[in-house]
């Protein structure tokens, strides 16, 4: 019996996994990335190191699936977005790290762009911000010997990661992107689904280094069997936030997810109408499934569960992320203190780069349970405030918000979030809702499964939170989180 491989490279691991006919996961293998921060603000990758690392969890998947290859009838591939990789297309070599979508440091090429911030946000959707990855590339072409000459010779290549992937499954033979990475770069003209020359001239990005945009779910490619053990068809793109909302069986206007992987990223769908945010929210391309192209809004915060590795990883305060979920429940509340995780800027609503973390309210009282409770807690308000702005945009109130992600799966956050938005929260069985939506598309244009109501009718829920905090309280602790978060901005 074939089946279908996603391969989802996230910021902190690239993983793998196999389904079957009816999407259950038969097999799946993680192998963990490494970021690097050279500089305040700055976050890098070794983007050769992110391609070794997906094809072991590759490996990894099919072996203890006891599968080869050639079990595989489509690969699927979702990504962390907007990360940025430059490469020389004769070797395949980077010629700079990758740049990952958390780095901060074209913000001040930013500023410089916010006389034409109207512009931009017209033509592709998004706030001019350095999360993209317009300016990222156009960093690498003015800080590396030679690059831009290159790029104007079409010597350099650039990718998001769904690209570097494809161009190294091929062996160098496809170079593409789908709308939804595309969407993504500030060099996509939302409406037309093409590379905007206006964009491009004002990002100075020559288009002789951008890869073809092609369709989200369909046959473009083949995987090379010098590489990949057989010549598999590469059949489903997408950038993991829209990769998630497919996951969550979200393929019509009016339904949304929130992920809660390294940073927080909440989605509605928009059906096949251009949405336009009145509150500083991103218009995107969701994953379409056929000719008609389809779209969502977006919020996207930068640090949530990061901040849980910090707390980890620089603070030394926890050992494991889950065991933050007994140490916030063993105190009845944070005593008033907040985080506010701004540690590369704040995005939506806010958008402010130069805003960074705090720590607010700490009392002689307050400890390491207050610490790691008011960081879970940073996640649910930052997701209120996009939930919020959307239904002000949509006019819509939302019955539920659907969840995944790694930090989905801690108990005290998703009750504090049904609490905190006075919301259900519901938590799918399968929790790798990233992968399983490149698993859809791929499987859906080579006929593995037959229609986007198949693929809807695998998704179930694995748990409900309802919200049970008296209005007085939430009241209380979110005109709290609204002062701390002042407190952090620089732009008020
Ligand atoms: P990504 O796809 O961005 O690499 P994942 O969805 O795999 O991220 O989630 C990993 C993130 O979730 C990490 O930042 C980690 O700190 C956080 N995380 C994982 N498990 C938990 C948990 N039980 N409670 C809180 N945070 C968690």
């Amino acid at each position: 019996m074939p089946y279908i491989l996603s391969l989802d490279e996230g910021t902190t691991s690239a993983r793998a996994a196999l389904y079957d006919r009816e999407a259950r996961r038969v097999g799946l293998a993680a192998v963990p990335t490494v970021s690097t921060f050279p500089q305040p603000g700055w976050v890098e990758q070794d983007a050769s190191l992110i391609w070794q690392s997906q094809l072991a969890a590759v490996r990894n998947a099919l072996g203890l699936a006891g599968l080869g290859p050639s079990d595989v009838q489509a690969v699927g591939i979702t990504n962390q977005r907007e990360t940025t990789v430059v490469w020389d297309r004769a070797t395949g070599q980077p010629v700079a790290p990758a740049i990952v979508w958390q780095c901060r440091r074209t913000a001040a090429r930013c500023r410089e762009l916010a006389a034409h911030a109207a512009k931009i946000t017209r033509r592709s959707g998004l706030v001019v911000d350095a999360y993209f990855s317009g300016t990222k590339i156009q960093w690498i072409l003015d800080n590396v010997a030679g690059a831009r000459a290159r790029a104007e010779n079409g010597d350099l290549l650039f990718g998001n990661i769904d690209t570097w992937l494809i161009w190294n499954l091929t062996a160098g033979r496809v170079h593409a992107t789908d709308p939804t990475n595309a969407s993504r770069t500030m060099l996509m003209n939302l409406a037309a689904g093409d590379w905007d020359n206006e964009l491009l001239a004002l990002l100075n990005v020559p288009r002789a280094m951008l890869p073809s945009i092609v369709p989200s779910s369909a046959v473009i490619g083949h995987t090379d069997a010098s590489v990949f053990g057989a010549e598999v068809p590469i059949a489903g793109i997408a950038g993991d936030q829209q990769a998630a909302l497919a996951g969550q069986a979200c393929f019509a206007k009016g339904l949304s997810k929130n992920t809660y992987g390294t940073g927080c990223f909440a989605l509605l769908h928009a059906g096949d109408a251009e949405p336009v945010s009145e509150n500083r929210l991103l218009a995107t391309r969701a994953a379409s499934t056929n000719s008609q192209a389809q779209f969502a809004v977006e919020g996207s915060i930068f640090v949530a569960g990061a901040a849980v590795q910090w707390l980890r990883d620089k603070l030394g305060i926890i050992e494991t992320a889950p065991e933050t979920e007994a140490i916030a429940q063993s105190i009845p509340h944070t005593g008033g203190v907040y985080v506010v995780p701004a540690f590369v800027g704040l995005g939506a609503p806010h958008w402010d780069a130069e805003a960074r973390a705090e720590i607010t309210g700490l009392t002689l009282g307050a400890g390491r349970a207050e610490i790691v409770r008011a960081t879970l807690e940073s996640m649910a308000y930052q997701t209120r405030e996009l939930i919020q702005a959307m239904e002000a945009d949509s006019g819509t109130r939302l019955a539920e918000l659907r969840v995944d992600g790694g930090a989905a799966a801690n108990n005290f956050l998703m009750q504090f979030q049904a609490d905190i938005l006075d919301r259900p929260v519901v938590r799918p069985a399968d929790p790798e809702t990233t992968a399983l939506g490149a698993a859809f598309l791929a499987g859906l244009a080579t006929g593995y499964w037959k229609s986007v109501a198949e693929v809807q009718s695998f998704w179930r829920a694995e748990r409900r939170f309802e919200p049970s905090m008296p209005a007085g309280t939430r009241d209380a602790l979110w005109s709290g989180w609204q002062r701390a978060v002042n407190k952090a901005r620089t732009t008020c």
